[in-house]
């Protein structure tokens, strides 16, 4: 059903268990301030001499903000009569939250418990076992990798691939897609690549999609008729309109829309590949052989990682 395969060479990871790289080296942390991070060069890049990691986390954070909406939901309150029931039920909701943020008992005190608890964690069986690595990483980043994945709560690359800090500079959005080359509509992306690509200096760059994705479910279902719904959602999985029109073109019409999801993701992260070819930087690097593209895609409900390579003697039309 999918083409996809014709142009990329694939090859299944089944879910193994594997031991984790542990350094065996030890090293004192480093405490002193190194120097100043500078943007631009060629080789590992330094981290800037504040402090990495901070032991306390503060339960006002957001604070401002919270007053703030409150504030201006009492501006509407005022200006728009008819909307008093709902602004007032809102200040009502919000008020709740700041209280619970405060340390009194409530669904969000408890998840702000849960982040001081996972990095309590974190610090003593991670942290404070591994004084090599994170002294390294104090002095700065050299990561193999850059990738690509969803925002998906569930396909976190790190968790997935068993992969340790610094190993990976890491971009997540919905339906981990990258747009074309674009210096005003997709700024953000385009730093992150232009930053791994150029300084960094990244040897993959490696665009994982996965299975039961909300992004590419909803555009295989957005009419793109000028209805729009949404105020971002819409307009960013755009992106992937190739992939759909492929997959519409490649499945038969009885195809159960599940399924044609599935080609999707796949077909997403090949538009996503060819996209990559359209950052000079990308394209110079890939002539230069110094960075290499990889397409893949993790299956949560099988437990299956598929990995194929972007092969330009294969595939003449994602070249840009
Ligand atoms: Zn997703």
């Amino acid at each position: 059903m999918s083409t996809f395969n014709t142009c990329f060479a694939s090859q299944i990871f089944t879910t193994t268990s594997r031991v984790a790289l542990r350094p065996v080296a030890t090293a004192r942390l480093s405490s002193s301030a190194s120097t100043p991070p500078i943007l631009i060069r060629n080789e590992p890049v330094f981290a800037a001499p504040a402090p990495i990691i901070h032991p306390l986390l503060k339960e006002d954070m957001g604070k401002d903000l919270y007053e703030e909406a409150i504030a201006g939901l009492q501006k509407l309150l005022s200006e728009n009569g008819e909307l008093k029931p709902v602004a007032a039920a809102k200040i009502d909701e919000i008020t709740a939250e700041l209280k619970a943020a405060d340390g009194s008992a409530g669904i969000s005190s408890e998840s702000v418990e849960r982040l001081k608890t996972g990095f309590v964690t974190f610090k003593k069986e991670k942290y404070e076992k591994n004084p090599a690595l994170y002294g390294e990483l104090a002095k700065g980043q050299s990561p193999t990798y850059m990738i690509f994945a969803c925002s998906d709560s569930r396909v976190c690359p790190s968790h997935v691939l068993d992969i340790q800090p610094g190993e990976a500079f890491v971009v997540r959005n919905v339906a981990n897609l990258v747009p074309p080359f674009d210096k005003t509509k997709f700024s953000g992306v385009g730093a992150a690549v232009e930053y791994a690509v150029l300084h960094l200096k990244v040897k993959e760059i490696v665009v994982i999609g996965h299975s039961a994705c909300g992004g590419i479910k909803g555009v295989m279902s957005f009419p793109y008729d000028g209805s729009t719904s949404t105020d971002f959602i819409e307009d960013w999985v755009s992106i992937a309109l190739p992939a759909k029109n492929k997959t519409l073109a490649d499945c038969a019409k009885d195809t159960p829309f599940g399924e044609q999801c599935a080609t999707c993701e796949k077909e997403a992260v090949n538009v996503s590949l060819g996209n990559l070819v359209s950052y000079p930087f990308v394209r110079e690097g890939l002539v230069k052989k110094t960075v290499a593209l990889k397409g893949a895609h993790y299956d949560f409900v099988k437990g299956s990682f598929e990995l194929w390579a972007l092969d330009f003697s294969l595939s003449p039309s994602l070249s840009v």
